[in-house]
């Protein structure tokens, strides 16, 4: 199946790149609305959107432009000087919720996350002082692969090899409030939680736990940080996935979608953690470049637009109904649906990157989490017929 121009290029890229990922067997050569195309001319329905950062699909006219009219402008200067761009995707970043004031950018979700527990720190020593260090994460938690974010990912498999990770972290269950007050005390000074877990599972937190969460972090004294950097910026059919839990954070992190692929994280803060970071504190080369700031400001305002969001619960909506009846007819094999909005798993009693091995020969990409589920993370603009033919595509998987 695979043709010969593919076979070459995967040779070369095996010979010649660091062997980390295991890749799909084929070469995507360009993108176009919600299809991807490969080397071969095969058509794919992407039902994975880059890992829930292509949004807008692929090909969106208002994003090039954005690109080519700053790329002609200004790509890079530094932090050294102001730029228009970053204050300008600041703005919109800090007004989409009161609980934000400022905003920190970055290149990556791992480095939102590094920024983050840097800033919960520096807010606990300030207040504190020395030794209230201690982060608490999750189970099925991912947060990134540097020191620090590795560190407060729960799966021992990214972890392990790299050991001394980051020290001072404890975790709790998800969604069990108990476990939680029991890994709490004085030396917490941040818990850090994904209102829909990702690379973990798609599994949601409860309203009820979150608000639970918010009142131990209160009690001792911990910043409560949301990292949004999969389920933010409306991938579960509101700007914010926290928006769902009548909760607010002190902190919360950002990435994936949110520069329409080019690279960008960003930390969000209220004042408070705010009035404690001093100039030199923290930094970064690339971050808040105009290139990754201007596109980024595209990308936000197309998608907190109330009509595109309302767009994203109805096919939300539309989705959920077809997993259902999808998980009713395949009641022998599918064992759970999860997730929210346009960000859902399946859990299935087989292995999981077997079906997307046999989507992707039906020409359909879809993504796992872990050994069993499935995992859904189309770009936002998927209309009714996308659903359905995907659902076709996981039907033919499945029969495989
Ligand atoms: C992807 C992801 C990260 C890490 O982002 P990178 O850009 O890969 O470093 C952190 N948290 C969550 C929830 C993610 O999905």
């Amino acid at each position: 199946m695979t043709g010969e121009r593919a076979a070459e290029l995967i040779q070369a890229d095996h010979q010649y790149l660091l062997q980390s990922y295991v890749r799909a067997d084929f070469v995507i050569e360009r993108g176009e609305g919600v299809y991807l195309y490969d080397s071969e001319g095969r058509r794919y329905l992407d039902f994975v959107a880059g890992i829930a950062v292509n949004a807008l699909g692929y090909g969106d006219r208002d994003v090039l432009k954005a690109i080519n009219d700053q790329a002609e402008r200004l790509i890079h200067v530094s932090n050294l000087y102001h730029t228009q761009p970053a204050i300008e995707l600041a703005k919109l970043l800090v007004q989409s919720s009161p609980a934000f004031a400022k905003a920190f950018f970055c290149n990556s979700g791992a480095e939102a996350i590094e920024g983050a527990i840097k800033f919960s720190r520096r807010y606990a020593r300030a207040h504190v002082g020395e030794g209230k260090t201690t982060i608490v994460a999750f189970d099925g938690s991912f947060h990134g692969r540097t020191m620090g974010a590795v560190a407060i990912t729960a799966r021992e498999k990214y972890r392990e090899p790299f050991m001394p990770v980051m020290p001072g972290v404890r975790f709790a269950r998800y969604n069990d409030l108990d476990s939680l007050a029991a890994v709490m005390g004085d030396d917490v000074c941040a818990v850090v939680v994904e209102p829909v877990q990702g690379e973990g599972g798609l599994r949601a937190a409860e309203p009820a736990f979150m608000q639970g969460v918010r009142e131990l972090c209160q009690r001792y004294g911990a910043l409560l940080v949301f990292d949004e950097i999969q389920c933010g910026v409306g991938r579960t059919g509101t700007l914010w996935a926290h928006e769902q839990l009548g909760v607010q954070p002190d902190m919360m992190t950002v990435a994936k979608p949110l520069a329409g692929g080019l690279p960008i994280g960003a930390v969000l803060m209220g004042q408070h953690v705010a009035d404690t970071i001093h100039p030199g504190d923290h930094g970064t080369t690339f971050g808040g470049n105009p290139l990754a700031t201007a596109v980024g400001t595209v990308v936000f305002r197309k998608i907190s637009d109330p009509a595109f969001l309302a767009h994203v619960q109805q096919v939300s909506n539309y989705l959920d109904e077809a997993l259902q009846d999808f998980a009713n007819e395949h009641a022998d094999q599918v064992i759970e649906l999860r997730g929210r909005g346009l960000m859902r798993g399946v859990r299935i009693a087989g292995s999981a990157s077997a079906v997307r091995e046999a989507a992707h020969r039906h020409g359909l990409l879809v993504a796992t989490a872990g050994e069993d589920v499935i995992r859904l993370l189309p770009p936002l603009i998927i209309e009714p017929q996308h659903v359905d033919e995907a659902l076709s595509g996981l039907r033919a998987a499945l029969r495989a």
